[in-house]
């Protein structure tokens, strides 16, 4: 494997979900390097929040985004170079709160990247508020007497947003979270993977999450019925058992694809308006 570390100084808490994620993307980064996929030719794009440092512990090309606009950031080099791979990281205040509408429209739009959200269901970075995904009666900083608010199922929402890769993942147990990544780099369009990532200073989930979750096996992930069942089994809320694998998985034109179709099309017409203003003169 290639040691794909930076200079930089790890500055996570021992124990946080996070590394499992880093050391689970390095080691696709390095299959697809084996595949002949030059790292050259990947980019990394990260929000703001503890998920956000992962760009600076991996050695290839990155974009530090601001808090909400991974999407728009990683879109924007993608249709500037559809020839890259992009990955995005957000966490779920990131990605479900402030750049929520940007993933409904990367979904709908189906631009080829991936996103892999960091789901501790907490703001770790400013020590412990609630977030998009916090279950009702969560106790934070900011609602000491617990939330009054249900959460939102992120992938339910991606699923209704047209969606055509939809995971979860869990930050404890790397091969699932290394056979997901890959499928969903490898995926043509959006790939979202929400990865239920402990924080383990400000809501550690450990004990919960491995009591509840199992992986999915024999799911017809290019059915939507069956997907939408599998999605609302567990809500983010309820007491259900929890699944984790690929829901679902289509394949579609990408948004790329027919955004350059379109611009080849205006590119040909205005040579050929170039060309007869040219016999005129
Ligand atoms: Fe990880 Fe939570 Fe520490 Fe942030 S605060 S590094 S999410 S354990």
């Amino acid at each position: 494997m290639k040691d794909l570390s930076t200079y930089a100084k790890n500055t996570w808490c021992p124990g946080c979900g996070n590394f499992a994620i880093l050391n689970s993307i390095k080691a696709v980064l390095n299959v697809l390097d084996e595949e002949g996929f030059p790292l050259e030719e990947v980019v990394l794009v990260s929000g703001i929040g503890c998920h956000a440092k992962i760009v600076d512990y991996i050695n290839v090309n990155s974009f530090y985004a601001i808090h909400g606009r991974v999407v728009p950031v990683a879109t924007g080099i993608k249709l500037a170079n559809p020839g890259l791979k992009v990955i995005g990281f957000a966490g779920d205040g990131d990605a479900y709160g402030e750049g929520l509408e940007h993933l409904v429209f990367a979904a709908k739009r189906n631009i080829d990247i991936t996103m892999i959200i960091h789901n501790n269901r907490v703001y770790g970075l400013t020590t412990g508020q609630y977030t998009p995904t916090s279950p009702l009666g969560f106790k934070g900083r900011s609602t000491p007497q617990g939330t009054k608010e249900l959460p939102v199922n992120p992938l339910e929402l991606m699923l209704a947003s047209r969606g055509t890769f939809i995971a979860r993942g869990y930050s404890h147990g790397m091969d699932l979270l290394k056979r997901i990544f890959k499928e969903a780099i490898f995926h043509r369009g959006l790939a979202l993977v929400d990865v239920l990532q402990v924080c383990v200073t400000f809501f550690n989930m450990y004990e919960y999450y491995n009591k509840k979750i199992y992986e999915l096996k024999g799911h017809k992930y290019q059915d939507y019925n069956e997907a939408l069942k599998k999605i609302r089994e567990w809500d983010y809320n309820s007491e259900a058992p929890i699944a984790l694998g690929v829901f679902y998985k289509k394949e579609m034109p990408t948004f790329e694809e027919r955004f350059l179709k379109y611009q080849t099309k205006a590119i040909e017409r205005h040579q050929k308006i170039k060309e007869m203003l040219q016999e005129a003169v």
